[in-house]
């Protein structure tokens, strides 16, 4: 699972409605895999991304080089940069706790579960 996806899943157990995202990372193992750098598809990215979530879950796995705020200026090394976070940076083993409910959702192989118990859906 690619960091862009993480950024993109809230806990969903039925009445967690608050403070139910970004999911908190746990027990992460990395591996990093190599795809093309393509410069309009990252900045299109940039706009929906929630940067305070993204830099926080990036000091979560150990990257602690992003700074707070989206700087104004940004020049291609930066955005190198980003790409190499967002989409070659992928979580294969780990889980994703929801910081509200504490619900956990597992990773395996690179894919999360976003399954709940029966007593959990809406
Ligand atoms: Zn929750």
């Amino acid at each position: 699972m690619r960091l862009i996806v993480h950024n993109m899943l809230q806990c969903h157990v039925k009445g967690c409605d608050s403070n139910n995202f970004p999911l908190q990372l746990s027990d992460v193992e990395l591996e990093i895999h190599e795809i093309e750098y393509n410069h309009e598809f990252l900045q299109s990215l940039l706009t929906k991304l929630d940067w305070k979530a993204f830099v926080a879950t990036a000091e979560q796995i150990g990257i602690t080089s992003l700074p707070q705020t989206f700087p104004e200026e940004i020049d291609e090394d930066f955005l190198k940069k980003l790409h190499r976070i967002l989409f070659e940076t992928h979580i294969v083993e780990g889980k994703m706790i929801c910081s509200n409910c504490s619900h956990e959702y597992p990773i395996r192989d690179g894919i999360p579960n976003m399954l709940l118990n029966e007593e959990e859906l809406e």
